[in-house]
């Protein structure tokens, strides 16, 4: 058991396309209605919840109609356009059927890493959260792009997820993903592999174990996971690596169970167990 996580009151959620997404590219109703179903319900119990969506660029070629995904930059950024109000569309219809609102951030790098915008962005946050409306947040596709004197682009949403957790001081992150945990090699292709069920500290062992030949599984990757729950361990929080395919499992976490990968420094764990 992880009973304190049952006292976790700020919580941040990140799923991504493959979990919104059938493989066909078309859009997984059933998913998305029980994550809005959950985090209302969530938000009903006092909770103040965040959701970091990605999903543009897959909603945006389902809307556009498009076989495969454009290559170039500014295809992307129109697509992403598209994508981003339909995706929020489809959030605002569901989370409207359970009573709750949600609102939209958008953000690039360099807000975040300027103190001004920073402050902005936590007022914006704090504000729903009191209001409980819950914001979904997502890059701003059409500013972020890699450049070197000008930081916008986060890199991908497992980072931006562990850097909104780390602005809104979280006090959990939970990350959906297309796979059930942490494992020692691909479960996809090994059947005897092993899921961690609590990770203390990013090692170069680990590290290895995400990015080696071979064994880069998840269509996320499990090295951006990692590079996540470094940051989110580094600021003292805690993250759980869990499967999206079941939104449910959410309510579990927060009750304590020992579900998908938890990433917690050794205080946390010590706390818990008395070990
Ligand atoms: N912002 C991109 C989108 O919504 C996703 C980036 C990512 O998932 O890392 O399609």
């Amino acid at each position: 058991m992880r009973t304190s996580l049952k006292n976790c009151k700020r919580i941040v959620i990140k799923v991504g396309t493959s979990t919104l997404m059938y493989p066909n590219g078309n859009i997984n109703l059933r998913t998305i209605e029980k994550l809005a179903m959950v985090l209302s319900d969530l938000s009903n119990e006092g909770k103040e919840v965040v959701l970091v969506s990605s999903g543009a660029i897959g909603v945006g070629c389902h809307k556009l109609q498009l076989a495969t995904r454009p290559t170039t930059i500014p295809e992307q950024q129109a697509i992403a356009a598209v994508g981003q109000s339909e995706l929020m569309h489809i959030y605002s219809k569901f989370f409207g059927e359970y009573g709750h609102t949600v609102g939209q951030i958008l953000l690039t790098r360099d807000v975040i890493d300027y103190p001004v915008s920073r402050k902005n962005v936590i007022n914006t946050f704090n504000k729903l959260l009191e209001n409980e409306i819950v914001p979904i947040v997502n890059e701003n596709d059409t500013v972020a792009i890699e450049e070197i004197e000008h930081l916008t682009k986060f890199g991908d949403n497992d980072r931006l997820s562990a850097i909104v957790a780390e602005v809104i001081q979280a006090d959990l992150l939970i990350m959906l993903s297309d796979i059930d945990g942490f494992y020692d090699s691909n479960p996809n292709e090994n059947p005897e592999s092993t899921m961690f069920t609590e990770i203390n500290q990013i090692t170069p062992e680990l590290q290895a174990l995400a990015g080696g030949k071979g064994s880069e599984f998840g269509t996320g990757g499990m090295l951006t996971k990692l590079a996540a729950a470094e940051r989110v361990l580094k600021n003292g929080g805690k993250m759980v690596l869990t499967n999206g395919n079941n939104p449910s499992t959410i309510f579990d976490i927060m009750n304590g169970d020992s579900i998908g990968t938890l990433f917690a420094t050794k205080d946390f764990v010590k706390g818990e167990t008395g070990r």
